[in-house]
């Protein structure tokens, strides 16, 4: 028996194109622009053109932002019940027309109508119905926080209409106004959903649409009205996009790429897992960010598994994107096929077992048929890079360590899959595996009630979620900021051998690494000058080898990432207990530094700082969200891991300690710059350190030149953040832009001065999301 063909009407979606004469302008202020500069759009499936759009030009993406600017009081003016009202139109259009919109997807993109008709649509109109309660909810949930302003947002091609509403419904819930870019291959839906903006009401500018490639992408990323850029696409132009807004103030957030593991276990529901791995690398012919591209099963069930995914493989039916029985579409564009070819080809040539079922592909369009590929070395390039095609990359393990190494084995963390009957096991690999997202039994789900999103180099920032709004928004605290730090004089002499003569008594300050204290590399000291113009002492001017030698340190000391969270409150308090009892000490040494005429003041301050966060550590919980699936989505605030941080001049003890204690508190492990003008404060803590059972490597202190030194902390592979707050503005932006490298998360102040004093401007969740990265693990519940 055979299926016989289950075509889905295109009738209404030709008409629909039909209607616009198959040429589309750009959408700005709720009006279309004259079609011009035209590309086309064409059908994956049979290569067909299906309309044609318009090259945005600079000035296009001027009038954008213009009009979104001028569109935001309106917008804010209409108050959170207001843009909910707008946002829930916005839903039901979405639900009313989902079947145009599916249809309309399917011949863009060439995913299945199953999935354009049952995922994409409803978890659209989903995502809009979630944020129309944020921006009901907005001004009771995020008193403290306001819309960052103008956000640009630009978006790939795998998932058009579904990035779209991830994009631009948490932004205007939060009061912000768009100008958004659909991918050049996939413009349609987008044009669609502008007329439904028109329809729901919603203002003049608050949504801009403009189409084109990169160039495109590129003029809103480098635009100066714009406030925000939320970016998904691949790793590659996320990292020019961290280089090209470094510096310039905009927030951002980077949804990129993965290598997402799929791990199962011998212990598994086998056939649970066959399907679940259908879902998870053939849904949407493996263009999917978080596809689980690596398949890791364990030794004992490897043959057994393998063969059963062969067998499933034989039956997934290829064909036209439009019959409803169809599991596997089109690729979006030949340039993808010859990309996915071109890898598959180099894993034959590295002599990997490259094995495909017997499938007919369709003699038009962009096909490429589900592949399973065996033998690769962990190294080999389709092991390491981002497929993003139907093709498998099967692997062995022996014991859930070896999993877990494997799984971590790559630059990438957006998601993780893991198959086990036991809960045990599943909840012991879930926290270890690198990765925002970790389905436990399950994949590729997705809620608008839980943030999406990746550690390491696939990005940083949140969709979905109340951490997918926080990067809507910004924290009043940040406007109260004074516009000036009050830098004092840097010590200025050049840096000298440390105890030239032999006999004088070193009086060189030494740095802290390991929990040791340790000379500089360099063995070049510098002298520290105390506000009446004497020399205090010396200090070791640290290099790239002290970095080097504390960031080993800090990744020794992950024992600490695993300590309980009451475990670490304790050390704080122990730390701030011994503080105190030498509190006379350090107010003298910060007098002498900065001839603060009240040092007490800031020791004091210090000492409730540590207490602060010591009560934050077991208080900063996560969340357990109910999607509408049967299951609980726990997220954790895991540790970010190890923090490069640069502190400031102003406050030398309390700025060190209100940056260090938030990180520790939450299981980071830091290595810190202290202040360059008065570095002996922060210094002379590891006795107080020593004292306080903090373990060695979990704080490191590496004294000199915060310029120098910040650029190794930013180029360092193994760190996973940096913090500067300086006040150095060329500072700052050397370190987003270095940071881009591995897309490092960073922290940095620019130009303007902190409160170190106001707990309002140096505490509070803002801080700790700082020193944190949401981990969501959805575990199947009540099913
Ligand atoms: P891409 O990075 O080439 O393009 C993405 C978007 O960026 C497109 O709209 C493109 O026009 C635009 N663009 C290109 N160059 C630009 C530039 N210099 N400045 C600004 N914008 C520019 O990616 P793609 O090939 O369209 O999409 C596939 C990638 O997207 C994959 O790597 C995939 O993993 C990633 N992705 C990630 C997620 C996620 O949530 N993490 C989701 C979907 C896709």
């Amino acid at each position: 028996m055979d299926y016989g063909p289950a075509p889905e009407s295109q009738k209404e979606a030709q008409a629909w194109l039909d209607g616009h004469q198959r040429k589309f302008g750009l959408f700005i202020d709720n009006a279309w622009s004259e079609p011009a500069e035209l590309f086309a759009s064409t059908n994956p499936a049979d290569g067909a053109q299906l309309a044609e759009l318009t090259q945005a030009t600079d000035a296009d993406v001027e009038r954008a932002v213009e009009a979104a600017r001028r569109a935001l009081p309106v917008w804010q003016g209409m108050g959170g019940h207001g843009r909910a009202k707008v946002m829930y139109a916005l839903a039901r259009l979405l639900q009313k027309h989902a079947r145009l919109f599916a249809v309309l997807e399917t011949l863009d993109n060439g995913k299945t109508i199953r999935e354009t008709r049952d995922i994409d649509l409803p978890l659209a109109a989903r995502h809009f119905y979630h944020h129309a309660g944020w921006a009901q909810l907005q001004s009771e949930e995020f008193a403290d926080y306001r819309a960052v302003g103008v956000v640009g947002q630009i978006v790939p091609w795998n998932f058009p209409l579904l990035m779209l509403s991830w994009k631009i419904a948490p932004a205007l819930a939060a009061g912000n106004t768009v100008v958004f870019k659909p991918a050049e291959f996939t413009s349609l839906t987008a044009m669609l959903f502008a007329e439904l903006c028109v329809q729901a009401g919603v203002p003049a500018g608050v949504v801009n649409i403009v189409t084109g490639d990169g160039r495109v992408g590129s003029a809103i990323v480098n635009h100066p009205g714009v406030d925000k850029i939320a970016f998904t696409g691949s790793t590659e132009v996320g990292r020019l996009i961290r280089e090209a807004t470094a510096g310039s103030g905009k927030k951002l957030s980077l949804e990129l790429g993965g290598k997402s593991p799929f791990i199962v276990f011998e212990d598994a529901d086998l056939d649970g897992a066959v399907e679940g791995l259908v879902d998870s690398i053939w849904f949407n012919q493996g263009q999917v960010c978080c596809a689980g591209s690596r398949l890791l099963v364990q030794e004992s069930i490897q043959e057994r598994f393998l063969n059963k995914v062969r067998a499933r493989m034989e039956n997934l039916r290829l064909g036209s994107p439009l019959d409803k029985s169809m599991d596997v579409g089109a690729l979006v564009d030949p340039v993808q096929r010859q990309r996915i070819a071109a890898l598959v080809d180099s894993a034959r040539a590295e002599g990997c077992d490259v094995w495909q079922p017997a499938c007919e592909l369709p003699a038009d369009g962009s096909w490429f048929p589900p592949t399973l590929i065996t033998g690769a070395s962990t190294s080999a390039a389709v092991a390491q890079a981002e497929i993003f095609g139907p093709v498998l990359v099967a692997m062995s393990f022996r014991t859930p360590p070896e999993a877990v190494q494997l799984a971590n084995n790559t630059v990438y963390g957006l998601a993780a899959s893991v198959w086990t009957e036991s809960i045990s096991l599943a909840l012991d690999i879930a926290p270890a595996i690198k990765a925002g997202v970790v389905w436990i039994n399950s994949a590729n789900q997705f809620d608008a009630a839980c943030g999406f999103g990746g550690y390491r180099e696939s990005g940083f920032g949140r969709e979905g979620g109340r951490e997918g709004m926080l990067e809507y928004m910004t924290a009043l605290a940040e406007d109260a900021r004074p516009a000036l730090p009050v830098v004092e004089a840097k010590a200025k002499a050049a840096a000298k051998p440390a105890a030239a003569d032999p006999f004088a008594i070193d009086r060189t300050a030494k740095m802290y690494i390991g929990g040791k204290q340790a000379r500089p590399d360099s063995a070049y000291s510098a002298p520290v000058f105390g506000a009446n113009g004497a020399l205090l002492a010396e200090v070791g001017v640290g290099s790239r080898k002290d970095i080097r030698n504390a960031v080993e340190a800090a990744h020794k000391a992950s024992g600490w990432t695993g300590a309980t969270a009451h475990n670490r409150a304790q050390v704080l308090y122990y730390i701030a207990e011994n503080l105190a009892a030498r509190a006379d000490e350090f107010a003298a040494r910060i007098a002498a530094m900065t001839g603060n005429k009240n040092p007490e003041k800031e020791v004091q301050a210090s000492i409730e700082r540590l207490f602060y966060y010591a009560a934050w550590a077991d208080k900063y919980d996560g969340l357990a969200h109910q999607p509408p699936t049967k299951g609980i989505t726990v997220a954790l605030n895991e540790a970010v891991g190890v923090i490069g941080i640069v502190c400031p001049n102003e406050a030398p003890l309390l700025g060190f300690i209100s940056l260090v204690a938030p990180a520790i508190a939450l299981g980071n492990r830091v290595v810190v710059v202290p202040s360059e003008a008065h570095p002996l404060s922060a210094l002379d803590l590891y006795q107080v350190f020593d004292t306080s059972d903090l373990p060695g490597g979990v704080v490191n202190i590496i004294s000199g030149n915060a310029d120098e030194l910040a650029r190794t902390l930013a180029t360092h592979a193994d760190i996973d953040a940096v913090w500067r707050h300086d006040g150095s503005a060329e500072g700052c932006a050397e370190v987003e832009r270095l940071s881009a490298g591995t897309l490092k998360r960073t922290w940095v102040g620019g130009a303007k001065g902190r409160d170190w004093y106001s707990a309002a401007q140096s505490g509070g969740r803002a801080v700790l999301a700082h020193a944190s990265q949401v981990k969501n693990v959805w575990i199947p519940y009540g099913v």
